[in-house]
């Protein structure tokens, strides 16, 4: 029998779950990654005695990271272990209050009637809509590769659509089931996770507040990056040929078919070819232009970018009064917003994410605490100078908050937008590739399978269905299942 190759470019998390899929699908494939690590974003950062995970926090839909270990055969839990945080997030506010999301329903409802009696006997029923935006999702988007704008005319699809409250903000939703500033500023926060802003990112994203307040947040004991070395693990254990520190420089085309990787090191001859690097900067990068009439240069310039960030790695020899994910809000995140979004500017008064993981696994930092600080950044500026934030806002933000660290750190590392664009090729230093601030990249995002070479897919943030750990797994997942129908 005639074995088919593949070659994947990128060992994220979308091409790992790719590589995967094929390999067990009877693929020969080899996986090309040019950092010196599998994972992508998702990946350990150790500093003196303190380890953190750079890029995915925040866990959700597990068992999409379990559905590409199952498919094999093996069982999920020889990769990596999901432990759930019911009460998982702390939001702290300027005027010294707080409250805390969980996923224990009658504690919620506690919660937020500490601050908003409307929201408290609403929460049932925001739970009960957002719940159904997620099965819409489920059943619509979630699950299904898209090949061509044809795969948009099916009549269910029109209908799943329009029921998905495409045209209402996330903001105005959530204004329906709360009333305090407070608590909309808090479950506003969620269009940040995919790197867009509340007022102007479709309500269709209420779907989130199902995963984390519904489903629930997790943990991977060790680390989160342990499920990027759980799917390494797999990958060789069934045979994928890895590379890492090999970069891909070209990808060779003759009669509108991918022929030939070519990188640094070597050339992979291919029967198919998935590029999980950013879309946006590799596929103009890999591939001529006049071979990619679809995704010009012209127009990829015009595609908007996610939210960026600046991140503060912590490690200190003191324990803070911290929950695992905390967040302390700026005064006006309204106005935040505008400046990342609209200006392309930090605010002086940010939003600040903090997940601290030793509060749940104190083995990550013996000493003290291991403090992941997150602020979000507008995405790099296109010509001129980007700005960068200063170490000294975050200081005297905690500070503000009764978190003084700088006494205590024993340890510190900065990481700009301009340091995601350098190592992982990200599209102008976004998180998740594109932004969800209009409905045509919300819904239309780059198709899975390349419209200009006939044997080349797409996986990842940039491309359907969208950006974060989970979303970017499913597109490896289903970009497999649809090359092995196409090609297998
Ligand atoms: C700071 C930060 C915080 C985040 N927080 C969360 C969170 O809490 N929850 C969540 O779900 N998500 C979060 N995300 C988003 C999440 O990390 C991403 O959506 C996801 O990991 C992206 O996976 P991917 O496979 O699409 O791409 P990537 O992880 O970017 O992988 C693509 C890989 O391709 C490689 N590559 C590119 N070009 C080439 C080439 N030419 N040759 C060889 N290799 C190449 C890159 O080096 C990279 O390793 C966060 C991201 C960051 C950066």
């Amino acid at each position: 029998m005639n074995i088919k190759r593949a070659v994947i470019i990128g060992a994220g998390l979308g091409g790992l779950a790719a590589a995967i899929t094929l390999q067990n699908k009877g693929f020969q494939t080899t996986l090309i990654e040019k950092n010196n690590h599998t994972g992508g974003k998702l990946h350990e950062v150790c500093l003196g005695s303190a380890s953190f995970d750079f890029g995915p926090n925040t866990i959700t839909m597990p068992q999409v990271f379990n559905e590409v270990v199952r498919q094999t055969g093996e069982e999920p839990e020889n990769f990596f272990q999901f432990q759930k945080l019911t009460n998982h997030t702390t939001n702290s506010f300027k005027d010294g209050s707080s409250f805390m999301f969980s996923s224990d329903n009658e504690r919620m409802k506690e919660e937020l009637l500490s601050l908003d009696g409307y929201a408290a006997d609403h929460f049932s029923s925001y739970l009960k809509e957002v719940k159904k935006l997620h099965d819409l999702a489920q059943n619509y988007f979630l699950r299904r590769t898209f090949k061509s704008w044809k795969d948009y005319l099916s009549l269910p699809l029109t209908k799943g659509l329009i029921s998905s409250r495409p045209l209402e903000t996330l903001d105005h939703f959530h204004r329906r089931y709360f009333k305090d500033e407070r608590v909309i500023s808090a479950f506003n926060r969620y269009a940040t996770y995919i790197g867009s802003s509340p007022y102007s990112s479709p309500a269709t994203f209420g779907l989130i507040g199902y995963l984390e307040l519904g489903q629930g947040v997790f943990y991977t004991k060790g680390g989160n990056h342990k499920i990027a070395e759980g799917l390494e693990k797999l990958a060789l254990k069934i045979g994928v040929d890895i590379r890492t520190a090999e970069e891909a420089q070209e990808i060779a085309v003759s009669k509108k078919t991918a022929t030939l990787v070519v990188t640094d090191k070597s050339s992979y001859e291919a029967d198919v070819v998935v590029l999980n690097g950013d879309l946006l900067t590799q596929y103009p990068r890999l591939i001529k232009e006049t071979d990619r009439p679809s995704l010009s240069d012209k127009k990829i310039d015009h595609f908007e970018p996610s939210v960026s960030a600046s991140v503060m790695l912590a490690a200190t020899n003191k324990s803070f009064p911290l929950n695992h994910h905390h967040v302390f809000f700026g005064e006006d995140p309204r106005k935040e917003f505008t400046n990342i979004f609209e200006k392309g500017l930090f605010s002086d008064d940010p939003t600040i994410y903090i997940c601290t993981s030793a509060k749940t696994e104190p083995a990550r930092s013996p000493e003290g605490d291991n403090l992941f600080i997150l602020v979000n950044a507008p995405p790099l500026h296109k010509k001129d100078a980007s700005p960068s934030l200063k170490e000294e806002i975050i200081f005297n933000v905690l500070k503000k908050h009764k978190i003084d660290i700088s006494p205590y750190l024993e340890a510190k590392k900065m990481i700009h937008p301009e340091d995601i664009k350098n190592k992982f090729h990200a599209f102008r230093g976004a998180l998740y590739g594109l932004s969800s601030n209009d409905r045509k990249n919300t819904f239309l995002r780059p198709y899975n399978r390349s419209a200009d070479i006939n044997n080349l897919y797409f996986t990842g943030g940039s491309t359907h269905p969208g950006g974060g750990s989970p979303m970017v797994t499913l597109s490896g997942l289903n970009v497999g299942n649809l090359i092995s129908k196409i090609h297998g």
